[in-house]
C-alpha cells in the first residue's frame, strides 16, 4: 500500500458557546485549529500538550466521536467523513482506541473474556468456543493467564485492567490504536510495564500509534515522532530524538526543560512560562504563543505562523525559529543564574 496509514489534514474543531442555532457571532471553544499530520504503518507518533491544548479532542475527531468543524481524516487514502454508517463501522475495526482511565472504561457487570471479545461480536456471532479461544489467546498477547477470563473488572488491579483495555482494542486487528493518556492513572512502575507492552505489542505485528501524553519521560520513552501542540495548533513536529536533543519552537523548549529528570547525574533547567495559558474562547493574535514568548517580534502579534518543513523531518510553526534553516543553537530562554555565579 502506498501513502500513509492516517493522514490528517486542517482538522479543525469548536465548540459554540450556549447558542441558538440562529444566533450570530456566537462565541466558540477553539479547540482545534487546521491540525495536520501523517501517520505511517508500525509508527508511534505521540501528541503531547499542557492540559487543554486540544490533543484529547484530536482522539475524539480521529475516531468520529465528534465531528469536525472542517478538515480531513484519512485511512489508508480513504476520507471517513465520506463513508456510509456501515461502512464507517468496518474502518473502526482498523482504528481503536485505549482510554485513560481503566476504572470506568470497563463494563463492571462483564467478565473479562466478554469484556475484551465484545468488539469482536458486535461484527460476528461466536460459539462459546470460539468466544473462550479468542479471549485466551488475546489474554496471551497482553501477558494474562487465559484462566482470568471469568473475573469482574472489580477483581483486577490497575494495571491488569489496562492491559483488559489493550486486550480489547487488539480484538479486531486494528493497524492504528489511538491512547489517549493510557498510562497516566497507572503507578510509574506499572506505567513501565504498560508502556513495554505496547512497545513488544508493535514489534509482533506492527500496529501503529497515536500516543497522547502530557508526559515527556513517557513520550521520550516510546515515540518515534512528536507533534507538541499550544492552544489547539502543532507548533512543532519532529523525530523524537531530534526534539528532545535540540527543541526548535521555544514553547517545546521550555516544556522539556520543565519536565522532570529521572538521572539525578543531569541538571534540570527550570525554565518558566511566565503567565497562563490563554483562553481557547479568545486566544491572542497572531502566534498564540506570543504573550509569553522571549523570542516574540511585531509580526508575532499579527501573523499566525504557518508549520514549516526544516531539516531532517522536522516542522515548526515560529516566525523566528522557521527562518533558520537548522535547528538552533542557543536557547530562545535567558537561563536562570546558577548559585555559582
Ligand atoms: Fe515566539 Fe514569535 Fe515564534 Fe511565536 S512566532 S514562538 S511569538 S518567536
Amino acid at each position: 500500500m502506498n501513502g500513509p496509514l492516517l493522514k490528517v489534514e486542517n482538522l479543525t474543531k469548536h465548540y459554540p458557546l450556549g447558542a441558538g442555532l440562529l444566533e450570530k457571532n456566537v462565541p466558540v471553544v477553539r479547540a482545534v485549529e487546521d491540525v495536520s499530520f501523517s501517520v505511517e504503518a508500525g509508527e508511534t507518533l505521540c501528541i503531547v500538550g499542557e492540559s487543554g491544548c486540544g490533543k484529547s479532542t484530536v482522539a475524539r475527531l480521529l475516531m468520529r466521536l465528534v465531528d469536525p468543524t472542517c478538515g480531513r481524516v484519512l485511512m489508508n487514502g480513504i476520507d471517513l467523513a465520506r463513508l456510509k454508517t456501515h461502512e464507517l463501522r468496518a474502518s473502526r475495526r482498523r482504528m481503536q482506541m485505549v482510554f485513560q482511565d481503566p476504572y470506568s472504561s470497563l463494563n463492571p457487570r462483564l467478565t473479562a473474556g466478554q469484556i475484551i471479545t465484545e468488539p469482536v461480536e458486535n461484527f460476528e456471532r461466536l460459539s462459546r468456543k470460539q468466544r473462550n479461544a479468542l479471549a485466551a489467546d488475546l489474554l496471551r498477547k497482553v501477558g494474562m493467564r487465559p484462566e482470568i477470563m471469568h473475573r469482574f473488572p472489580s477483581e483486577f488491579s490497575g494495571g491488569q485492567r489496562q492491559r483488559l483495555g489493550i486486550a480489547r482494542a487488539l480484538a479486531l486487528q486494528p493497524s492504528l490504536i489511538i491512547a489517549d493518556e493510557a498510562v497516566s492513572a497507572l503507578d510509574v512502575s506499572v506505567q513501565a510495564q504498560i508502556l513495554n507492552l505496547l512497545l513488544d505489542l508493535q514489534q509482533q505485528i506492527g500496529i501503529a500509534f497515536v500516543f497522547i501524553s502530557h508526559d515527556l519521560g513517557v513520550v521520550e520513552h516510546i515515540g518515534h515522532r512528536v507533534a507538541v501542540m499550544y492552544l489547539g495548533r502543532i507548533v512543532e513536529l519532529a523525530p523524537c530524538e531530534a526534539l528532545f536533543a535540540k527543541p526548535a519552537h521555544p514553547y517545546t523548549e521550555a516544556l522539556i526543560a520543565a519536565a522532570p529528570v529521572p538521572d539525578p547525574t543531569r541538571i534540570r533547567l527550570e525554565l518558566s512560562v511566565e503567565g497562563e495559558v490563554p483562553s481557547p474562547i479568545n486566544p491572542p493574535g497572531g502566534c498564540a504563543f506570543h504573550p509569553r514568548c522571549p523570542l516574540a517580534v511585531e509580526r508575532c502579534r499579527i501573523e499566525i505562523p504557518p508549520l514549516v518543513p526544516m531539516r531532517g523531518g522536522r516542522s515548526v510553526a515560529c516566525h523566528v525559529r522557521s527562518d533558520l534553516d537548522h535547528t538552533p543553537t542557543r536557547s530562545a530562554w535567558t537561563l536562570p543564574p546558577t548559585k555559582a555565579s
